[in-house]
């Protein structure tokens, strides 16, 4: 009975570790999400890939395509949550962040070791790629972590742009293609379509 109470206390501490290490933006859990909210999303898929983490052993990624508002974040945050409590490691980072990170090692002739760093990671988050400029992308970091993770970890990866608007986050289209094209392959996309719910609560709340 002790051995097991000790195994129970060591799995605690690892997923408080992992939650800790994610860095989550926000608390929320898919518990909290208002699924009548988007009656065209596919709860079942959204909850199978929280509760089923295959995907994350196939290395295949996530992307969540949507207008600003419609809990594509919240998603992510919950997906990753979820994923954790079933011992997998992830990673969230705002996509500008992870681009500033990731320049800052190239700059310091370290970007191939940032990339494998990350690798510890089952899941890595990139939230609002869209929100990415071009002149942060130039030394095309994105580009090399999207080559570096191709079938070997999971993306999780959210945009209010649809992949013909992502000509400004790559440095080339060349490399726009390529990215985009590994990217897709191994991939669920998921089209949330629907009214902010930011702008549905303002509404609800001045009424
Ligand atoms: P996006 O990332 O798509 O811009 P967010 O995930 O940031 O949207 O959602 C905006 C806000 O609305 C957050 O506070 C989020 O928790 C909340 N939200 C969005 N959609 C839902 C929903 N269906 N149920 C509950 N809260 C939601
Ligand atoms: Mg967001």
């Amino acid at each position: 009975m002790l051995a097991e109470q000790e195994h129970q206390h060591r799995h605690q501490a690892r997923l408080r570790r992992l939650l800790h290490e994610a860095q989550l933006p926000v608390a929320k859990a898919l518990a909290e999400f208002d699924w009548g909210a988007i009656p065209d999303l596919n709860r079942g898929q959204i909850e199978q890939l929280a509760h089923d983490s295959g995907w994350l052993e196939r290395a295949e990624n996530l992307l969540l395509f949507g207008p600003s508002g419609v809990g594509k974040t919240h998603l992510a945050a919950g997906i990753c949550r979820s994923l954790i409590a079933l011992d997998r490691s992830s990673r969230f980072f705002s996509a500008t962040t992870l681009v500033q990170e990731l320049q800052r090692a190239k700059a310091e002739y370290a970007l191939a070791k940032a990339l494998n760093k990350l690798d510890r990671y089952a899941l890595l988050v990139i939230d609002d790629i869209g929100y990415v400029r071009k002149d942060e992308a130039e030394t095309s970091v994105l580009f090399e972590l999207v080559m570096h993770r191709y079938e070997r970890r999971s993306l999780l990866v959210t945009s209010n742009q649809p992949f013909s608007e992502w000509e400004h986050v790559f440095s080339t289209s060349a490399m726009t293609v390529a990215a985009v094209d590994r990217l897709v392959d191994h991939s669920t996309l998921i089209q949330i379509n629907g009214e902010s719910y930011r702008r549905k609560r303002a509404r609800r709340s001045a009424v």
